[in-house]
Formats: structure tokens, C-alpha cells, sequence
């Protein structure tokens, strides 16, 4: 059975281009960027012309780009380095619907004596401002804030964010793992000091990200060793994944357009239908500011995990939250600061989209999807039955 693959915003598929630009450098072209020959010096031309993609991505220098191992690495450089730099204040503010990979970092500073106020969000997900203001004080070394989340898809004001982070004073460091590649970033004109990105958010390998580095911007290496990427990373750089990370980068940068239209366009037909299709379902999280290929919907009197068992047995790969932490099954941390009622959290499924969804896979869904809802509701024991 083909698998109709809407679980975008865990990992994506690596893009044919991608493999094709990455393939010889492991086996024929093999040399260390770092060495001082030719075999070695032609290796080190291909890991520039990646950082430069990447930086068109982003509208940087390329001396800004920091190669990583993935988005996790990237957020506890951003922090971690940034508390090395500025040892004397001890405050960090970041938010309660933040990936694990900052609010699980920030949980542990917590517990090492750092102070860590984890800002609340309102029913669509949307942070209030003035309590950022108000929690801001001199001990702040650092506000780590997420571009967009993971499971809804929320984008937070950023821009409006950063001027309030930046008139402080203070490091903003933002975690744009799931904004990359998905909606145009610029930053030139941004207020960002930090960002995070992942490649296998878009198209590239798992095991690859970066981190942005404005110009002039403290921090603290997190790997300490050789002298690789200008001292800020140690280690022997990745440069098959490098590559790809590049080469995704461009391509991003080419369908950046079709994100906000194609790819909205089907992610908007999905819902729409789902919510006509299935009474008692609603969408989680800020309709007016997502990622174009996002959907969080709710369906009462259901599990969220046994519709997805049971799309799982159509052949339709989706997630009733974030990859991260759909193992343990806890409630989504994300949805309960929402406030949303306990039983929408539990009947919640996040369906994600991308470049290579087509028509086809959403009809179908839109088929697959409400039966499997209605089935679950007329054999529950607390459910309503819809017939
Ligand atoms: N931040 C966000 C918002 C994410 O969605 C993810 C991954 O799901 C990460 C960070 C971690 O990225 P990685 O899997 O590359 O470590």
C-alpha cells in the first residue's frame, strides 16, 4: 500500500535532488574540508556554496551560518552559549508551548540554578505581549521564542517580539525549525539574533541543521575542540549533509511561493471538508496566523490515537502531536496551555502537509477520515454517536 504521507512537520521526505547532490560526496569526493591539499580544498568550495544557499534562504551573510547536527543542537547553542557568555544574569523567558528541545533545556537550567519564566498563551495559542514586557528584568540574559509551532502551526508576532526583546537590551533567540522552508524569512530586516533551523524540516536529512549567528552576537561554542566553522562548532563538518542541506535550502527557496498558495490551498480543502464532514471537530490554534501546512483538529467523544491506528491501516501517516513526544502518551503540553478542554486534547490529530502532497492524497483523506471518526463515536462507551 502507498503511503499518503501528511505527517510533514515530524520529518519530510529528502527531496531526489537532494540525494543526487549529496551521493558522490561519500564515496568519491571524501575529503576533509579542513585539509590543506586540493582533494581536501575542493571539498571546502562545496561546504561554501552550501552556506551561501543557505544563507539566500535567509537573507544573511554567510558567515552568519553556524553548521550543526540538528535543530536540538542549534537551541542549546543559542542558549546554553548565550547564559556562557553574559555568566552574570541567570534569566531566561521562552514560552509554554516551546518544542522540548528549549523547554526540556530550559526545565533542566531550571533545576541548575537558572530563574525561567515560561510566558502562557491564550485560546488560539497566541502569546500575550505585555506579560513579555512585564517579566523582562535585568537578570534576563536571554528570550528563546519559536517562530511557529509544531503542533498548530501558530505563528507568533515576532518581528513585534524582537523590537520589544531588542529595546532591552537582551538576546532574542528563536527556534524556526518549523517556519523554514515554509514561509519567506528575511533576516536583514528581522530582529532575530539567534535562529534555529533543522534540514530534515525540509526536504533534507535527518542529522543536519544550523544555527544563525547575527554579526557581533556573543555566544559561547557548545562543542569545543578544533577550529571548524571559525571556532563556534567543533567537529569535522557533516559535508554530504551539508551539501544537502544546501541544496534543499535552494529548492525551498524556488517553492517558497507554493507554500502559501498550493500548499495552503490543499491544507485548507482538508479542514474545511473534515469539518463539514465530522460535527463536533474544530481546529486547534490561530486559524489567521499558521504555517500554510498545518491542521490541529479536535474531534470529541474520540481518541486521537486510535483514528490514527485506524488511518494508519488506510495507508494515511498522520500524528496526534509532536513526534518528540507521541511516545509517552501525555496529553500535547501544547494544546492543555491553550486551555483547550481535556477531551478535544485527547481527540486531537495533527495532519501536515507538503510540496509533495498531491490532490489525490487529500480526496482521499477526505474519504478515509470521517467514517473512521464516526466508527470510533458509535462504538464508545462515552461517545455520541453520530448516525
Ligand atoms: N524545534 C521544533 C519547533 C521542532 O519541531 C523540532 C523537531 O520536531 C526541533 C526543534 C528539533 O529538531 P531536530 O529534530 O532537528 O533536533
Amino acid at each position: 500500500m502507498k503511503t499518503i504521507y501528511l505527517d510533514n512537520n515530524a520529518t519530510t521526505r529528502v527531496a531526489p535532488e537532494v540525494v543526487d547532490e549529496m551521493l558522490p560526496y561519500f564515496s568519491e569526493y571524501y575529503g576533509n574540508p579542513s585539509s590543506m591539499h586540493s582533494f581536501g580544498g575542493q571539498i571546502e568550495k562545496k561546504v561554501r556554496d552550501a552556506r551561501e544557499k543557505l544563507a539566500r534562504l535567509l537573507n544573511c551573510d554567510p558567515s552568519e551560518i553556524v553548521f550543526t547536527s540538528c535543530g536540538t543542537e542549534s537551541d542549546n547553542t543559542a542558549i546554553r552559549g548565550t547564559l556562557e557568555s553574559h555568566t552574570q544574569k541567570k534569566h531566561i523567558i521562552t514560552t509554554r508551548v516551546e518544542h522540548p528541545a528549549v523547554l526540556n533545556l530550559s526545565r533542566h537550567l531550571n533545576k541548575n540554578g537558572y530563574q525561567v519564566t515560561e510566558l502562557s498563551v491564550d485560546k488560539k495559542g497566541q502569546l500575550e505581549l505585555d506579560e513579555l514586557e512585564d517579566t523582562i528584568n535585568d537578570a534576563t540574559a536571554i528570550v528563546s521564542i519559536m517562530y511557529a509551532n509544531n503542533e498548530t502551526g501558530v505563528i507568533f508576532p515576532i518581528e513585534e517580539i524582537g523590537t520589544i526583546v531588542k529595546s532591552k537590551g537582551i538576546v532574542f533567540h528563536c527556534d524556526a525549525v518549523q517556519a523554514v522552508g515554509k514561509i519567506p524569512l528575511d533576516m536583514s530586516k528581522s530582529t532575530i539574533d539567534l535562529l534555529s533551523l533543522s534540514g530534515h524540516k525540509f526536504h533534507a536529512p535527518k542529522g543536519i541543521g544550523a544555527l544563525y549567528v547575527r554579526k557581533g552576537t556573543k555566544f559561547t561554542p557548545f562543542m569545543v575542540g578544533g577550529h571548524q566553522e571559525k571556532g563556534r562548532r567543533a567537529g569535522t563538518e557533516n559535508v554530504p549533509y551539508i551539501i544537502g542541506l544546501g541544496k534543499a535550502a535552494e529548492l525551498a527557496l524556488e517553492h517558497l511561493k507554493d507554500e502559501n498558495t498550493l500548499v495552503k490551498a490543499l491544507r485548507d480543502r482538508l479542514e474545511n471538508a473534515l469539518l463539514t464532514k465530522c460535527p463536533d471537530s474544530c481546529v486547534n490554534g490561530d486559524r489567521a496566523h499558521r504555517l500554510p501546512n498545518t491542521t490541529s483538529i479536535s474531534f470529541e467523544y474520540v481518541e486521537g490515537e486510535a483514528i490514527l491506528l485506524l488511518l494508519s491501516e488506510k495507508g494515511i501517516a498522520a500524528s496526534s502531536g509532536s513526534a518528540c513526544t507521541s511516545g509517552s502518551l501525555e496529553p500535547s503540553h501544547v494544546l492543555r496551555a491553550m486551555g483547550v478542554p481535556f477531551t478535544r486534547v485527547h481527540g486531537s490529530v495533527r495532519l501536515s502537509l507538503s510540496r509533495y502532497t498531491t490532490e489525490g492524497e487529500i480526496n482521499y483523506t477526505i474519504e478515509q477520515l470521517p467514517p473512521i471518526v464516526k466508527r470510533l463515536r458509535d462504538i464508545s462507551p462515552f461517545g455520541k454517536s453520530t448516525s
